[in-house]
């Protein structure tokens, strides 16, 4: 450990408060977080206070942050933070009485983990107060141009903490294992309303001037601030949304059936313990498709096609009230029990408000992206449920794995033990761990407890081990099928046999799963005479919906097919979601020919890009370069 820098340690003037909290030692199971600098088995954060300035000429947040802490060790003299690419320009430290300067250093930057923070923390201290600032390219940070927003009028910022970002915009102990309340003083141009994964006033006046609470204990990566030429409009009794002006009325019909998957939700899985949840319609430069911060879940602005046809993903965001904000992998190994079942729960929730046909084609869909990604993988380890992401970004945990497997995995135990069993059991989950972190060992044991050792010939701990452990799929997994895409087989069969002409095939009614799967199934060979065939008889390159035109340009990147690649250009250029472009650039980058193409267009697209995605697509086109394409 290098030196301590700065003011020399200041003796706090006696006598000490000792610590109000009840001090708890940490919960057993805590493994230790690969991801994480924090000593939190000396100190643990119960509160944040923020104090932050939004400046959008210097492109950086700046103030100060405040945590109390529960102390642990008593004879502790340092806490250790997380941080990446902050600048630190004081520490104080005491008690609720008072805190004085202290001492503090901050550690060489690791590339994944950035710069542990080291506070000398005098006897008895239990809360810091950190001036800092963050840098222009913080990673959990996006600033946008106003011609990079829907409206075009006024700049925007947003945060994205997931995995570990919110270190580049406060420094904390930045584990999924610690959750603590905060408070938040806002400060922004006057002109622009700033909202927070917190209590939002729904009439708050627009001033520049916002103070936040948000009184349930969350951990550090569903810290959430956006700031921007925000409208609120409500949709029912606890659920609304915010977007730029001309975004709010489309949106608000797109997402009206949100209160009503609350309730079902509710109805299922027991309480939701959150207040309101509202939605936040980004700019189209959001890397994901939505991010489920609670109270207020950001959403991307790709999935408002006009017909509902994607709305599973505001069930998914809303079902991580449940599962991941609520009960909370204890480290980002432990990813799959917050995106698994959050999607068993998306799809659980999709088939009670639209029913099983699209319940299934959704779920079928998402086997044959899994079946897809498993083939692409090249770790044995990120095949499973149980991946070890030491050493390494746990943004590149990130995979259909954790989504699919997990989700696929909780299916066949549904199929085991009965769909009323497992819901009670999945119920019974959410309230004993409500606001706590978990373990994939810990879910071992409560499946044992609570079902296999009640029912013991129904599935083998082997079998179990099977869907954590093993690489392979299990053979007795149950791929979902759907009736829906029998036809579309038929369709596709149909166009390669040479019915080219719409009124040749039987696509009337499709639904956009279906030119999913439609398009996805084509095999490898297609003659650019069928890919030319396809976008005149169904206009792809034209479609308003966002997720099949990522298909088809997907197939125009693998086929050559240049007289799409305008259109292509347009579509990476004009969305950030990863989901939709990364796909897209991994075909291209397969290619010498492709990647020259694909490097020009990221190089002009990058600034457009959230640090998150450039980090996915340059790992991409490196890896296209290195294996000869470059
Ligand atoms: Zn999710």
């Amino acid at each position: 450990m290098s030196a301590w820098l700065c003011i020399a340690c200041t003796a706090l003037s006696p006598p000490h408060r000792l610590s109000t909290f009840d001090v708890a030692p940490p919960p057993p199971h805590a493994p230790v977080d690969p991801h994480s600098y924090a000593n939190t088995q000396a100190f643990r954060t119960r509160h944040l206070a923020l104090d932050l300035r939004v400046d959008f000429e210097q492109r950086v947040l700046e103030g100060t942050v405040e945590l109390h802490l529960q102390r642990l060790d008593p004879t502790a003299q340092t806490l250790v933070l997380d941080t990446r690419d902050l600048q630190i320009r004081s520490v104080e430290a005491g008690d609720a009485s008072a805190l004085a300067p202290t001492a503090f250093v901050l550690d060489p930057r690791d590339p994944i983990l950035g710069s542990a923070l080291r506070i000398a923390m005098p006897a008895h201290a239990d809360r810091v107060r950190i001036a800092y600032a963050t840098q222009p390219q913080a990673s959990g940070l996006q600033w946008l141009d106003p011609e990079q927003t829907t409206d075009k009028r006024h700049p925007f910022l947003y945060t994205q903490s997931q995995a570990i970002h919110a270190r580049s915009w406060i420094p904390l102990q930045d584990t999924p294992q610690i959750r603590a309340t905060y408070t938040a003083h806002i400060r922004t141009p006057p002109q622009l309303l700033a909202v927070m994964s917190a209590e939002n006033a729904l009439d708050a006046v627009r001033n520049g001037d916002y103070h936040f609470h948000m009184p349930q204990p969350i951990p550090s990566y569903l810290i959430a601030l956006a700031v921007g030429d925000l409208r609120f409009k409500p949709m029912g009794p606890r659920t609304g949304i915010y977007a730029e002006p001309s975004a709010v009325e489309r949106a608000a019909r797109e997402f009206e059936d949100t209160e009503q998957m609350l309730a079902r939700c509710e109805a299922i899985f027991g309480p939701y313990r959150w207040g309101r949840y509202d939605l936040l319609i980004l700019p189209a430069s959001f890397p994901y498709g939505g991010m489920e911060n609670p109270r207020l879940t950001f959403v991307t602005p790709t999935v408002i096609a006009g017909d509902k046809s994607l709305v599973s993903l505001v069930a998914h965001e809303l079902a991580h009230s449940w599962s991941g904000n609520l009960v909370t992998n204890a480290t980002w190994n432990d990813f799959w029990l917050n995106e698994g079942f959050t999607n068993h729960l998306t799809y659980r929730i999709m088939e009670e408000i639209y029913g099983p046909d699209r319940a299934a084609q959704e779920r079928a869909l998402g086997a044959h992206e899994l079946r897809e990604t498993l083939a692409r993988l090249d770790r044995d380890g990120d095949k499973t449920l149980t991946p070890d992401l030491a050493g390494r970004d746990p943004d590149d945990g990130v995979t259909d794995v954790p989504y699919e497997r997990g989700a696929l995995f909780l299916a066949y135990l549904e199929s085991k033990f009965g769909r009323p069993r497992f819901d009670a059991f999945l119920r019974g989950w959410f309230d004993r761990h409500a606001f706590q972190s978990v373990t994939t060992a810990q879910f071992l044991e409560e499946l044992t407890r609570e079902l296999l050792d009640k029912s013991p010939d129904t599935v083998t701990p082997a079998q179990i081990q099977a869907w954590l452990h093993d690489p392979h799929m299990p053979a007795d997994t149950v791929w979902p099928q759907s009736d829906a895409f029998a036809t579309v087989d038929a369709a596709r069969a149909a166009f390669l046999a040479g019915a080219n002409e719409r009124q040749q095939l039987d696509t009337a009614g499709w639904s956009p799963r279906q030119w999913q799967y439609f398009l996805d199934g084509m095999p490898d060979d297609l003659t650019a005479a069928q890919m030319k065939a396809l976008d005149r008889a169904f206009g792809f390159s034209r479609s308003g919906n966002a997720v099949i035109a990522a298909r088809w340009f997907r197939l125009v990147a693998r086929h050559h097919y240049t007289p799409a690649y305008a259109a292509m250009e347009r579509h990476l250029k004009t969305i950030g979601r990863m989901r939709l472009i990364v796909p897209v650039y991994r075909e291209l980058a397969a290619t010498p020919q492709g990647i020259k193409l694909a490097q020009r267009i990221y190089r002009e697209a990058r600034s457009g890009y959230h640090p998150i995605a450039q980090n996915a697509i340059e790992q991409v086109l490196a890896d296209g370069a290195k294996s000869g394409s470059g």
